[in-house]
């Protein structure tokens, strides 16, 4: 299509396509798309786009206009990228540019982590006068149809429009000139620090965040903001703050009001992630704990910082290997106090040190410091455990002294035996540990047989004493034994003490 309109800074791709159809004088909406698509069932999308390579083939080169660049520049692909992880986006944007066969398959990705979008198209009318009076015409600007936003970032509330985005419109690009602008949105105070939070992130140039990544950053702020109980983070906390900072009107409105269940998005989002979270997601949560002071900005700076362990952690040792040999000395001295005291307790004794590193080495410092957490080395140090066996063991076989010679005890089984001793939780998940425990468990523990046998021989010689006369049917009911319950070697040896009697 010959003059193909450039867009103007923030202007949607949508828009563009509207003003090509508004200077070439009256083409209709099919035609418009022939001519610039050479196909007339191409949906009119304002946020994901197909086909962007059709439009940057209208450009010169010279203007550097490529699919790439129209795609970060012009829709609203900035605002799902870092929440994805890398190869998605990529996929992502071949499938945007129309060089992906495989539409269906990733938009049902992408819808996943994507938040509902807008059902008409918004303005802002300070936005437009000030269009007019710079370019002489107007356009849609794409930080308006950010999904849940209802702020303009320097001006106030958005208005809507009349064009609706499905039905009848959907092979129409409509110019901003021919829209009705109805009443502005409602918005609570909330809407401001959100729409400045979900605006900012058209301006971040990100590939893409791994689902490692996020994992990590997470747990890093929680850990930074002191959402922790105990080693845990602290969910119930981290919910009611959620709901304090937002409300719970404005999160429910929103779509994003998190469940007080286990299965909850906002407890998900501490855990390891296995999906993408959506940017309302993210954005709710960074303000929220953070009261303001981080952005989500800063949070994907971070977060792309943050040592990427995606094969499993064994790579993790790796990484500290090849990172040695570059090692400054600022490290290495910090690497040799971690040697002698946990980070927290290094930081204390070295503030400046640790300040420096924060700053110029952070996803460094916070790879080594969870590699020598204080819990990682409790763990191994606290406990000997070849003298806990030892101990345990002492225990177990006064216990079966005190057993085996009572012909009334209970079955012997593996787990009444270890019921029997002070620590039983630590022998029960710790067995594995405990060599000689687990041997002398073996050892002492009755089988169904021997247990049978024992019963027997208790009804046998209580009967005895007694002076009652032993029959079959009388032995078996004081040994609380049946028939059809009994091994092979109890039916022997109840044989046996029958023949005794005759
Ligand atoms: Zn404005």
């Amino acid at each position: 299509m010959l003059g193909f309109p450039a867009p103007y800074s923030e202007e949607l791709l949508y828009s563009t396509i509207a003003r090509a159809g508004v200077h070439d004088g009256d083409t209709s909406p099919k035609q418009l798309l022939d001519k610039v698509f050479n196909n007339r069932g191409v949906i009119a999308t304002v946020d994901l786009p197909s086909h962007v390579g059709k439009l940057a083939s209208q450009y010169s080169d010279s203007l550097g206009l490529d699919a790439r660049t129209l795609i970060s520049r012009h829709t609203l692909w900035p605002i799902y990228a870092p929440f994805l992880p890398q190869e998605r986006n990529n996929k992502l944007r071949e499938w945007m540019s129309g060089s992906s066969q495989g539409a269906a398959h990733l938009a049902s990705g992408i819808a996943a982590s994507r938040v509902e979008a807008k059902a008409k198209l918004f303005v802002c009318v300070e936005c437009l006068n000030e269009q007019k009076s710079k370019y002489g015409e107007c356009f849609w600007n794409r930080t308006w149809q950010i999904p849940l936003l209802k702020v303009c970032p320097a001006h106030g509330l958005l208005n809507i429009t009349s064009i609706e985005l499905d039905g009848e419109h959907r092979h129409s690009h409509i110019p901003v000139e021919a829209a009705e602008i109805l009443e502005p949105v409602k918005g609570e105070a909330v809407d401001r620090a959100f729409s400045n939070q979900a605006a900012q992130l058209l301006k971040v140039q990100n590939e893409g965040v791994s689902f490692s990544q996020w994992t990590s950053f997470y747990k890093h702020f929680a850990s930074k903001l002191g959402y922790l109980h105990g080693r845990r983070i602290d969910h119930t906390r981290i919910h009611e703050t959620v709901i304090q900072f937002w409300g719970k009107r404005w999160l429910s409105g929103a779509g994003v009001l998190p469940s007080g269940t286990e299965t909850s998005w906002l407890r998900g989002l501490f855990r390891k992630h296995r999906k993408s979270f959506s940017f309302a997601e993210h954005i709710v949560v960074i303000s929220a704990l953070s009261n303001g002071a981080i952005s989500v900005c800063d949070a994907i700076e971070k977060a792309s910082r943050m040592v990427n362990c995606s094969k499993k952690c064994s790579h993790a040792k790796l990484q500290e290997s090849t990172t040695e040999i570059q090692l400054g000395q600022d490290q290495i001295h910090w690497k040799q106090l971690l040697e002698l005291s946990p980070p927290k307790a290094a930081r204390q004794q070295k503030p400046a040190l640790y300040t420096r590193l924060y700053r110029n080495h952070y996803d460094w410092l916070i790879y080594i410091n969870s590699v020598n957490h204080a819990d990682n080395k409790t763990v191994n140090k606290r406990v000997d455990w070849a003298q806990r066996d030892r101990q345990i063991a002492r225990d177990l076989r006064r216990a079966n002294e005190s057993l085996s010679d009572d012909l009334n005890a209970p079955h012997l089984s593996r787990t009444f035996l270890i019921h029997q001793l002070d620590h039983r939780a630590t022998v029960e998940k710790n067995l594995h540990r405990l060599p000689r425990c687990s041997t002398l468990l073996a050892l002492y523990s009755e089988s169904t047989a021997e247990y049978q046998a024992r019963r027997l021989t208790r009804a046998h010689l209580s009967m005895k004493e007694l002076g009652q006369e032993v029959k079959r049917w009388s032995l078996l009911r004081e040994a609380g034994l049946s028939d059809e319950r009994m091994t092979d070697i109890v039916a022997e040896l109840l044989k046996e003490i029958l023949s005794e009697q005759t």
